[in-house]
């Protein structure tokens, strides 16, 4: 290990590795710090490219569950769990493999260790397996730390039966129930994966609908699946108690959810907790340095994410919402420029939204929810599915596309899907926000046929009241 660096960069997540590479591409001498043997983070290990691995396998089961509407029977599927299980790692393996080795082929000293502060210019970093840390003087950090699972309040049981995201994503057996406590983006992704194996999954939400931060509109078309997978899925309720039964989790409910007559007490195989993360902020010796944390515990930084400690940066989960990887990677190469003494700053008008359910749901830039709470004046035009040729081929009329638009500049303000590869779509929508378009910039951009971007287009046309699969003239002013 050298003994100082002209920057260090401490978790090897989606923020930090981008952070890092980007830093070595510009010439800079790198170190990257994370307890794992590759690069990753939570995203490869135990977030996104794991939970999406087995999102797959759940689409084929649907799908082929559904197939028999289409005149194809292939008969019960047979899991075998350690074999998906294999596939899942495999996956896993080969992109923090990669990474090792994009990283190596960069000469960015990679340490597998923990780092904390001496002091705002020098890192103390246990290497793994060794209990004395060595020191690593620094002209710039970057903390890229990330976040962990938020547990449920007042609940302390410890049980095998009790997930959060990462046992979940180990498919420890399909069980026969589980209950899903949270209803955002991990318990509906995961309740999906395991609803589709085949077990009976209960996902209990305590605010009125599922996913609180996105439009209802778009939320309602995927609730209904939710629904139509579930046992149950009980709103405006929360779990306030929780113990080890024989047979499971017995599990006391209270809220609106549950029928009055309903007992308010259920036993389940599995509870899974997904109810929020939290950044790891808590960065041994940060209190050395003048890096100020924020009362929900997130690392305060400036618009180039410079901390209030000149020399030490900050990205990622551990500063702030939305918790995404692209937002956490993108954040990344702006406190690298900002290092490398550009002018910078993270302003995004759009960062994508993606849960990766079926349908997906997907959104970017202004929200209608937000555009009513801004009391800012909009018009929002909506495609339904049901008028796709290729929605219809895929036997997919659920689902819907609509833009948040500026009634004066016709400029594209937001965009949201809810169908099947929602999350690849929405990316015309952020090129959209991003690049100023108005409604007539993506009505006249020609869209391939059959495809379900034409819902994109066809919803701008929608605009003008000349939408050429739906009905629906504009209003005389
Ligand atoms: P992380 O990925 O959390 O990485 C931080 C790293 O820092 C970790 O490896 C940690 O061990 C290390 N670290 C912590 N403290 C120290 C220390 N003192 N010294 C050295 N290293 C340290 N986001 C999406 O955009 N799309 C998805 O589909 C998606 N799916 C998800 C599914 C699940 C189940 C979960 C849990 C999350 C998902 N996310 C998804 C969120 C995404 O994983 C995070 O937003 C992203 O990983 C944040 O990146 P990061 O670089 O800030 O930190
Ligand atoms: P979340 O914030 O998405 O959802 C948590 C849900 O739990 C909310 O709906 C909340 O109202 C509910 N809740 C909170 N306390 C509760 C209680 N006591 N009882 C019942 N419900 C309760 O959090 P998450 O699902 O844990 O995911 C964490 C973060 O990870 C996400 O916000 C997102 O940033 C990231 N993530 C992203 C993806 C993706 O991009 N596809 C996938 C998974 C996770």
């Amino acid at each position: 290990m050298p003994q100082s660096t002209q920057v260090v960069v401490i978790g090897a997540g989606p923020g930090g590795y981008a952070a890092a590479f980007y830093a070595a591409d510009l010439g800079m001498q790198v170190a990257l710090v994370d307890p794992a043997v590759n690069p990753g983070g939570v995203c490869l290990y135990r977030g996104c490219i794991p939970s999406k691995a087995l999102l797959h396998v759940a689409d084929v089961l649907n799908e082929a569950r559904h197939a028999e509407a289409w005149g194809v029977t292939f008969g019960a599927p047979k899991i075998d769990i350690d074999k998906l299980r294999a596939f899942k790692t495999k996956v896993v393996n080969q992109l923090t493999g990669g990474l090792g080795q994009l990283s190596k082929q960069r000469k960015i000293t990679y340490i597998q260790g923990t780092a904390g502060f001496r002091d705002a210019r020098t890192l103390e970093i246990t290497r793994e397996g060794q209990s004395q840390p060595e020191m690593l003087t620094f002209e710039h950090a970057i903390i890229a730390t990330g976040s962990r699972p938020s547990t449920l309040p007042g609940v302390t049981l410890q049980s095998p039966r009790l997930m959060d995201s990462t046992s979940a994503l180990e498919v420890p057996d399909v069980p026969g129930s589980l209950l899903v406590v949270g209803g955002g983006y991990i318990g509906l992704e995961l309740g999906t994966v395991y609803a589709a194996l085949g077990t009976k999954v209960t996902v209990v939400e305590m605010t009125p609908g599922l996913l609180p931060g996105a439009d209802r509109d778009l939320v309602n078309v995927l609730a209904r699946r939710i629904e139509s997978m579930s046992e149950a899925v009980l709103l405006n309720t929360k779990v306030v108690a929780m113990k080890e039964g024989k047979n499971g989790i017995a599990v006391t409910f209270e809220g609106e959810g549950l029928p009055a007559d309903a007992p308010k007490e259920r036993t389940f195989d599995r509870v899974l907790v997904s109810v929020g993360r939290r950044p790891n902020s808590a960065v041994p010796g940060l209190d050395r340095t003048r890096v100020k944390v924020s009362a929900r515990g997130f690392i305060e930084v400036d618009p180039a994410r410079r901390t209030a400690e000149p020399s030490i940066y900050a990205i990622g989960d551990v500063v702030g919402e939305p918790m995404l990887a692209h937002k956490a990677s993108h954040e990344g190469r702006v406190a690298v420029e900002s290092i490398a003494g550009e002018r910078v700053a993270f302003e995004p008008l759009a960062i994508p939204a993606v849960v990766f359910t079926d349908p997906e749901l997907a959104w970017c830039g202004l929200t209608e929810t937000d555009a009513q709470k801004q009391k800012r004046e909009v018009t929002v035009t909506r495609f339904p599915w049901a008028a796709s040729g290729r929605a219809l081929t895929l036997d997919r009329s659920d689902g819907m596309t609509k833009l948040i638009l500026d009634p004066k500049t016709e400029r594209v303000l937001g965009v949201g899907i809810v169908g099947p590869g929602a999350g690849e779509l929405i990316a015309e929508g952020v090129l959209a926000v991003e690049m100023g378009a108005n409604a007539t910039d993506v009505r006249m951009t020609i869209h391939p046929h059959p495809t379900l971007s034409e819902t994109i287009m066809e919803s701008a046309e929608v605009f003008f009241g000349q939408a050429t699969h739906v009905y629906r003239p504009r209003k005389k002013a």
